[in-house]
């Protein structure tokens, strides 16, 4: 660990300054919606500043770059594997034996595909996340960033990706900073980020194809929104650049319960009207479809039954799984998948080790692997949203409890990566600024709108940078751990 101890704040400034500008930079993320409501002391009426780092991170800039030409390929990759039944169907076969909440979401894609789907379009606002780590690992100190380092994927999200909203927002919140610092003549060194613009964009695509003058656009929920902010810019984005839609909030409990209903031609109606587009803010965990009676699951049911266009439809829900993500790593697959060759070892290039766990051969050489050096490798489930991975020796000890079990094929084995450590001012709400020493992810948002023939758009939509103690296994900002952040490119 020592020996990727790096201090270095990529911006030198008097640390008599602090105060004054941890002051200002606080009102500033608290007077322009850098912010989300407090979990711990939750008032719906009340808002904290996010937590962030003081000074925007330094990032290689071609590795930046390379993310960013990266992102329409990863659309692509994954428009592909949605639109790839016989793909889908065998990579999840197993998974579907072992994991429940996988199991629900396969069947409706079986259940809606064997009805004919009523909407062949989809959208996808992806977020494709990636780290740094060492080329050489170690390496000499006088090694340019630029060239020390090369990118891995952690993973793809292809539903909620958020932080359309809180990325570009600190951006801002870091121009304001370096001003105040007096290096405001190294504000060019931030790229530009038209995140909100373009998954506002995107939605607004969607609808123009729906193209029903009156339909609005459903935001489905949580039963509460910590993260409002970023929610909420989204809807006022669409507002901005569209002032005649309408964006309707329902949590799938509502939806399940009646407020949602199919029209005749399977229109998906909500409290009466229609919608054109269905943007998933929810959905994506077991415990968001809590109710016995099924009204949540009944309620994803209906919606993808119906001729809305879903951000994402279930099987760009699918082709989201850790699952998907360790099939594609396999040799040959992306290959297969992309029909391309440059693109295909353009991505690969990114991957880090990615093994099977299923209950053979394969499966049984990664647990082996795993039981002997755990420190090496992430477990992880079919989940998403943070905190359900398993890190350092209870990779050991969960495999061990698992050994024979069908159980084991519900989780995929991944290579840890080892960003380098940035030292820098951690700022949250109520606490005293910390120096402390972090790592960083980086997430390029992607816009895919497309049917199973035809890719309509395919673009890259922005980026986020979260930031977290370099200790601490995963960085969830609304769970405290992360930090807000943008890129410095050097
Ligand atoms: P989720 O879908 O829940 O966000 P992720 O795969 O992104 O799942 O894992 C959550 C977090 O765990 C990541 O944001 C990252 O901080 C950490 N993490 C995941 N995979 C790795 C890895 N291979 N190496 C290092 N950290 C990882
Ligand atoms: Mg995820
Ligand atoms: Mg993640």
């Amino acid at each position: 660990m020592v020996s990727r101890l790096k201090p270095c704040v990529s911006i030198a400034f008097d640390e008599k300054q602090l105060e004054e500008v941890v002051s200002k930079a606080k009102d500033w993320a608290l007077m322009h919606g850098a912010c989300m409501r407090s979990k711990t002391q939750f008032n719906s009426d009340a808002l904290q500043f996010a937590p962030f780092v003081l000074i925007p991170s330094t990032f290689p800039r071609k590795q930046f770059e390379k993310a960013i030409y990266l992102q329409p390929i990863v659309n692509e990759l994954i428009h592909a594997v949605a639109n790839n039944h016989e793909f889908l169907k065998r990579s999840l076969a197993v998974t579907i034996t072992v994991d429940p909440f996988t199991a629900e979401l396969y069947n409706i894609y079986e259940t809606v595909r064997s009805e004919n789907s009523s909407q062949p379009i989809a959208l996808g606002l992806l977020r494709s996340d990636v780290m740094l780590s060492d080329v050489i690992p170690g390496a000499q100190s006088s090694i340019p960033l630029s060239q020390k380092y090369q990118q891995r994927q952690v993973e793809v999200n292809t539903i909620a990706a958020g932080f359309g909203w809180l990325g570009p927002a600190s951006g801002h919140l870091h121009r304001i900073v370096m001003e105040e610092l007096s290096h405001g003549d190294k504000v060019t060194q931030m790229p530009e980020n038209r995140a909100l613009e373009n998954l506002a964009g995107g939605m607004l695509k969607a609808w123009e194809l729906y193209n029903r003058a009156n339909a609005a656009i459903l935001f489905v929920i949580e039963e509460v929104t910590y993260n409002i902010c970023d929610q909420r810019f989204h809807e006022f984005e669409i507002r901005r650049q569209n002032p005649n839609v309408r964006v309707i909030r329902r949590n799938l409990t509502e939806l399940g319960r009646g407020a949602a209903q199919l029209g005749p031609n399977k229109e998906l109606i909500v409290d009466g009207s229609e919608i054109a587009v269905v943007y998933f803010r929810c959905g994506y965990s077991p415990d968001q479809y809590p109710s016995t009676d099924r009204c949540e699951w009944n309620a994803r049911l209906l919606i993808e039954r119906s001729k809305a266009i879903k951000c994402p439809n279930i099987a760009y829900h699918l082709a989201g799984t850790k699952k998907i993500q360790q099939t594609l790593a396999q040799p040959g697959v992306v290959e297969e998948i992309l029909k391309d060759e440059d693109k295909a070892r353009a991505l690969r290039e990114c991957f880090t080790g990615l093994y099977s766990l299923d209950l053979n051969d394969e499966g049984d050489r990664a647990s082996e692997m795993a039981i002997q050096d755990p420190e090496r490798f992430v477990l992880k489930p079919q989940r998403e949203g943070g905190g359900n991975n398993v890190y350092g020796l209870e990779v050991k000890t969960t495999i061990e409890r698992l050994r024979d079990s069908h159980e084991r094929a519900a989780y995929i084995l991944m290579d840890v990566i080892k960003p380098p450590l940035l030292r820098n001012w951690m700022i949250r709400p109520g606490s005293e600024p910390v120096l402390e020493d972090t790592i960083s992810e980086l997430g390029i948002f992607g816009v895919i709108l497309g049917n199973s023939k035809e890719i309509f758009y395919n673009s890259v939509g922005g980026h986020m940078l979260r930031t977290k103690l370099h200790t601490a296994n995963e960085g969830g900002v609304a769970a405290g751990l992360g930090a807000l952040d943008s890129p410095f490119l050097v």
